[in-house]
């Protein structure tokens, strides 16, 4: 392979073919191929994108490069959900539970927090004991015998994806639909489940802050999917506001068991059940809509999606007394209220600049080594839409070191605005599409 020659194609707009890019992600995952040439070739493909042929032969070499889990032992259907990351975005910790209760198998692997966005791993993690590095084995006898598993990445799971991911990082190369595209699928065709629910997020907290742009992605990765044989439904969702009240790791743990309990902020309903709908539909469990909300709103009511999340924790070594008692989660030593200058309606929150002062109260990690803390984090007491007196509690920043909860406080203000009138809302869910829609663009 002249890697010279396939960085100058690509340089000038051209194709590589399905052996070239095999050839390349295993020279790469080997040591073979020298970060600075493949370097180059990630800044290349940045620029000229890849076609949807090259996209899905990037995703196949990735996924190939690991270990592929086959479930198909575990009887009935399999499906899994996938967010493209957001604030707040606590969803998986409800709706797994609440899809497994009615029915679904849910083999699930997620992320950690990285940048500004929340990680489901992280969060799983504030409650004592409980396990995410689990191997196969273990994760395939919690899907059969409880329904559903929630655990990291194997080390042999996609590993030219985590290799290629750490240089894209420090290329400036991570925010390029086909490589996001080409990660997140590897990763997800390699866990073993029938189809995928896709959550791709848009708004200031989001990956792809233009709904143009989540619309691409979502394209792309149900091209993918289906190319490989997998259903693919995506649903594009607003991610400019935190989701719901909490942003952290202990306090969103409380959110989702709030969440299970039937107590709910209107716009984490509204995205965990829209998503929920459509993972029922895809596992044959419902044919529309009406009736798959039916089947979740009963799990819901009859506290079996509660029920479901702890036999989870248990399974995973967690303690599953936090379900009734808070106090056994990391708590936090400090708390500070944010109140409202003025009067008025909250108008919006910056759910990106709120992702970012959580990594500096302890929410987040900088790099993949730094600590969290796991009683850190925010409250939002008001949400968009709500109306607020001079004075008001709006949000509150919790910790456990004081000098970092007090910053978060100090800066929380302008990240919130009042104003005069109430904003309209559009509602969360912003698109939704399938395998019907096609994708033979080129890929920025
Ligand atoms: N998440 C991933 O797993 N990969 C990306 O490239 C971006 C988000």
């Amino acid at each position: 392979m002249q890697l010279y020659e396939l960085i100058r194609r690509k340089r000038d707009n051209g194709r590589l073919s399905d052996e070239e890019i095999d050839e390349l992600v295993n020279g790469f995952a080997s040591g073979k191929v020298p970060e600075y040439q493949m370097s180059a070739m990630l800044m290349a493909i940045f620029f000229c994108g890849m076609t949807a042929e090259e996209t899905t032969a990037l995703t196949l070499a990735m996924m190939n490069s690991g270990d592929v889990f086959d479930l198909s032992g575990i009887p009935g259907p399999k499906v899994d959900k996938h967010s493209t990351g957001g604030v707040g975005d606590k969803v998986s910790l409800i709706l797994a539970p609440l899809v497994a209760a009615c029915g679904v198998k849910v083999p699930m692997v997620s992320g950690r927090s990285l940048g500004h966005t929340g990680g489901t791993l992280d969060k799983l993690e504030s409650i004592p004991g409980l396990r995410t590095d689990l191997s196969f084995s273990q994760f395939r006898k919690n899907v059969a015998d409880t329904g559903l598993c929630i655990m990291g990445q194997t080390k042999r799971m996609c590993p030219a994806d985590r290799k290629l991911y750490a240089l894209r990082d420090v290329t400036a190369t991570v925010d390029s639909i086909p490589l996001i595209a080409a990660s997140i699928m590897s990763k997800k065709l390699a866990e073993g489940a029938d189809g995928l629910v896709l959550d791709v997020k848009t708004g200031s907290g989001a990956f792809m802050s233009r709904t143009v742009q989540a619309r691409r992605l979502a394209r792309i990765m149900i091209a993918i999917g289906t190319q490989l044989g997998k259903r693919v439904t995506a649903l594009v969702t607003d991610m400019s506001e935190p989701l719901g009240e909490a942003i952290g790791n202990s306090v969103e743990v409380v959110e989702a068991i709030e969440a299970l309990k039937g107590r709910w902020r209107a716009d984490l309903e509204e995205v965990t059940l829209a998503l929920g709908e459509e993972m029922l539909i895809m596992a044959g469990l419902a044919t529309a809509s009406a009736q798959a909300r039916r089947l979740l709103m009963r799990a819901l009511s009859r506290g079996l999606g509660l029920e479901k999340f702890r036999k989870m924790i248990g399974a995973q070594g967690g303690n599953p007394k936090v379900i009734d008692d808070y106090s056994l989660l990391p708590q936090s030593a400090h708390r500070v209220g944010v109140r409202a200058a003025s009067a008025g309606f909250v108008k919006s929150i910056d759910a990106l600049q709120v992702g970012l002062l959580g990594v500096r109260v302890g929410v987040g990690r900088q790099n993949l080594d730094s600590m969290i803390d796991n009683s850190a984090g925010f409250l939002f007491r008001r949400k968009v839409g709500d109306k607020v007196q001079k004075d008001d509690v709006i949000a509150e920043v919790v910790g456990s070191n004081e000098d970092r909860v007090r910053d978060a406080a100090s800066h929380l203000p302008a990240l919130i605005v009042i104003g005069g009138t109430a904003p309209r809302s559009n509602g969360m869910v912003i698109a939704r599409l399938n395998g019907s829609d096609n994708c033979n663009r080129r890929n920025r």
